[in-house]
């Protein structure tokens, strides 16, 4: 997630994440990261899982996005098949197809 998440919005993620830490550890009330791990808490929130949709009449089957899906949760036969048991809905495939032939993942 950490990887995908740099790769779709610039490694300038992770200096977001550590400047942001202080505040979000305050926050939920810990004074340190091995506080809140001890803790044991998970996050509260669900994470809906969004599986891209394919355009296949925009789509070129250059293969990038089965090449570069992280959860091997494209493949490409006739067409770009998604397996939608194996997505973990990160976005990459979207955020990296040339054409603009896959959406429905990334808001
Ligand atoms: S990256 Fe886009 S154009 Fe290439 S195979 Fe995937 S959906 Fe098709
Ligand atoms: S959203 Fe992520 S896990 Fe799902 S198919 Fe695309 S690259 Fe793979």
């Amino acid at each position: 997630q950490m990887l995908s998440g740099a790769l779709i919005n610039g490694k300038e993620l992770f200096k977001r994440i550590v400047d942001s830490l202080p505040s979000a550890l305050e926050k939920r009330g810990f004074k340190s990261v091995k506080d809140a791990i001890d803790s044991g808490e998970r996050q509260k929130e669900s994470f809906e899982v969004r599986n891209p949709v394919i355009d296949h009449d925009k789509c070129t089957r250059c293969g990038l996005c089965v090449a570069v899906c992280p959860y091997f949760a494209l493949s490409m036969d006739e067409k770009v098949e998604v397996d939608a048991a194996e997505c973990f809905g990160c976005g990459l495939c979207e955020s990296r197809c040339p054409v603009g032939a896959i959406g429905g993942v990334l808001i």
